[in-house]
């Protein structure tokens, strides 16, 4: 999962950025809405967590020019501002959800997660296919009824991997979708990432799921290629 943040107050930026990456999102920030609208024209996110009082573009008329770009990616809006009609001018730009500050960390992420499942083809909060049950609400994965202990990352590499079976992925899918603009394409950390992953879910049970295709990436399937 790729989350954006488009947030002027650099503290606050951080502090959602945090939270999320220790969720296992890749997480970019951008701290003006001109930025931060460009960026979703050339990223592939999840969703995006949107301020209001924004410098250069505020947060309504990014989410407008978003929405009339037929862009229909998932916004909740964020602000300071608690009156109620401009909650409702933040639906009627186009905005999914919206959340007034202060607020607790834990309900933006389970906000967040929910906005993502309504958008999804998948909408239920479990994903199951062969043999392996991930539950998205409560993080925890299961192959053949056995828990596994997956750290954030390598979950979301799985859940990655369940939405897109029988498919080849490759590293640039893999890293669009799960690092965010600092991704050093030259690095290593998809290969160990596979390998940690693989340990996990393949190791102890007779059939493997995770298979290479040389020179090409990945496919998550019962069968190989
Ligand atoms: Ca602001």
């Amino acid at each position: 999962m790729r989350l954006l943040i488009i947030e002027d107050e650099q503290k606050i930026a951080e502090t959602i950025a945090q939270k999320f990456k220790g969720e296992g999102f890749a997480v970019d920030i951008a701290n003006n809405g001109m930025d931060g609208e460009e960026l979703i024209r050339i990223n592939s996110y999840d969703a995006v967590i949107l301020d209001i009082l924004l410098p250069k573009q505020d947060g309504w008329e990014t989410c407008k020019n978003l929405r009339q770009s037929k862009i229909l990616i998932p916004i909740l809006m964020l602000t300071a501002l608690e009156d109620i009609s401009d909650k409702i001018k933040g639906l009627n730009e186009g905005a999914d959800d919206y959340l007034a500050k202060p607020f607790h960390l834990e309900e933006l992420v389970a906000r967040i997660r929910s906005l993502i499942r309504r958008n999804s083809v998948v909408r239920s909060s479990k994903i199951e296919l062969f043999g392996i049950i991930l539950d998205l609400n409560l993080q925890k994965a299961f192959r053949e009824g056995k828990e596994i202990i997956l750290t954030a990352k390598e979950f979301a590499l799985l859940e990655l991997f369940m939405h897109n079976p029988d498919k080849i992925l490759d590293r640039e899918f893999i890293s669009e979708h799960l690092w965010d603009m600092n991704f050093d394409p030259r690095s290593n950390v998809i290969e160990s990432f596979i390998k940690f992953l693989r340990k996990k879910i393949d190791k102890d049970f007779s059939k493997p799921l995770i298979h290479t295709v040389r020179g090409a990436g990945y496919i998550f399937s019962e069968t190989g290629r």
